[in-house]
């Protein structure tokens, strides 16, 4: 199956695998490096080009448009901005163009590694969106979290983005986290929505295996109560909706025209290219598509991108299953889009709630709504979201 049209456009995912120090509930890969030099900076975004250069010429990607890069980690403001400046110069350079807009081009940032000049830096290097990680407007929380700044400094941060010219800005909260009641969450949602970002993600907590809150929380009795982790996110929905947010997926609300084009990529399950340590890729051809995922080992990632500029630690190909399966569930993330019938039965041969025979419970329990062939979750579909995929899966046809 060729790739057509819209559709051929691309996304570019750099993964920077620095950070400060670690986080303890964090599974990303990243390592902590406080005292990165720029020459360490200028050789980690060499081996970046040096992949990159490799994937467009093995997989023929020079004549697609570029639509968005991503600077994801790890904390990729630990790089100087001459660095991302060239970053992001290659990036573009290598493919063909990128429409009239320009791409939209993501930093992630955290508040302790960032200044008034470093961001103006980071704007004047092309970033055009800046998505900065707040986690909590409370200082015993960001404790927990094991976060180096402080609710202050991340403000300190938002306003010093806005003054530097991003006037795109998201950003991101956590709940669920020990500790948190639901009074303290909404303290830190309406502290967010003090500052009018364009952009707002929430996530609940995940106990991830390997971290060091795995360890600790393996008694989840000193877990939130599933309930209140619930009603938190449920109390955030209806805030951000009385402040005229769009709840475009589970996790993401934006103001009108500031969805993340990148993020809805991966929804809409375009293709990308991750390049960096522990980055995955996507292609969509040919047939059902393609992901492969680098090393998560900094040492591997350099020595095989300098030897054969590849560091591919494993890779799968679609089966015509998984492909169903996996549009179904990225797309009715998206809450406001969702699926559309005929979109997926070109592509599949069949509606979606012929290949889903759940959907019709679904639909009588009001987790989902329809609009003929056309499917979306529900307010209450999206707070169970997990059960509702789990459903989906357990009938397919
Ligand atoms: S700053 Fe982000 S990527 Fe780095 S350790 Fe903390 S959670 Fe992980």
């Amino acid at each position: 199956m060729g790739v057509q049209g819209e559709e051929r456009t691309i996304g570019v995912y750099l993964h920077v695998p620095f950070c400060l120090r670690k986080c303890p509930y964090c599974d990303f890969k990243s390592v902590a490096r406080p005292g990165l030099s720029e020459a360490e900076g200028e050789a980690y975004a060499d081996a970046l080009i040096k992949e990159l250069s490799s994937v467009i010429e093995r997989e023929g990607l020079s004549n697609r448009p570029l639509e968005t890069v991503y600077f994801g980690g790890g904390t990729p403001t630990l790089l100087a901005p001459s660095v991302i400046k060239r970053l992001i110069g290659s990036v573009r350079g290598a493919f063909a163009g990128c429409g009239t807009k320009g791409p939209e081009i993501t930093i992630e940032a955290n508040p302790d590694t960032v200044s008034f000049e470093r961001l103006k830096g980071f704007r004047e290097a092309g970033a055009t969106r800046i998505s900065i990680g707040v986690q909590s407007f409370d200082e015993s929380i960001l404790g927990t979290l094991g976060r180096t700044h402080t609710a202050r400094r991340a403000v300190e941060a938002f306003k010093e983005a806005r003054e530097a010219g991003f006037d795109n800005i998201g950003l991101d909260l956590i709940f669920g986290v020990p500790g948190q009641s639901i009074r303290d969450w909404e303290e830190s949602v309406a502290g967010v929505l003090a500052l009018q970002p364009e952009h707002i993600s929430l996530y609940g907590l995940t106990i991830e295996e390997g971290t060091e809150f795995f360890r600790a929380y393996k008694d989840t009795k000193r877990l939130p109560d599933e309930d209140d982790v619930a009603q938190m996110y449920e109390s955030a929905v209806r805030t951000l909706k009385d402040a005229g947010y769009r709840h475009y997926e589970i996790s993401n609300w934006a103001r009108p025209g500031y969805e993340s084009v990148h993020n809805s990529r991966y929804w809409r399950v375009k293709d990308y290219i991750g390049c960096g340590v522990g980055a995955h890729s996507f292609l969509s051809f040919p047939e059902w598509g393609r992901r492969w995922w680098n090393t998560p080992s900094l040492e591997e990632y350099i020595e095989g991108v300098s030897a054969k500029g590849s560091a591919v630690k494993g890779m799968e190909t679609l089966t015509r299953e998984e492909a169903v399966l996996e549009s179904m569930v990225l797309g009715l993330r998206m809450l406001e889009e969702g699926i559309k019938g005929e979109g997926f039965r070109a592509r599949f041969g069949l509606y979606p709630k012929e290949a889903f025979p759940a959907t019709e419970a679904l639909l009588s329990d009001g987790l989902m709504a329809s609009s003929g062939e056309d499917l979306i979750l529900t307010h209450r579909g999206a707070v169970l979201s997990d059960a509702v995929f789990l459903k989906m899966l357990s009938q397919m046809a």
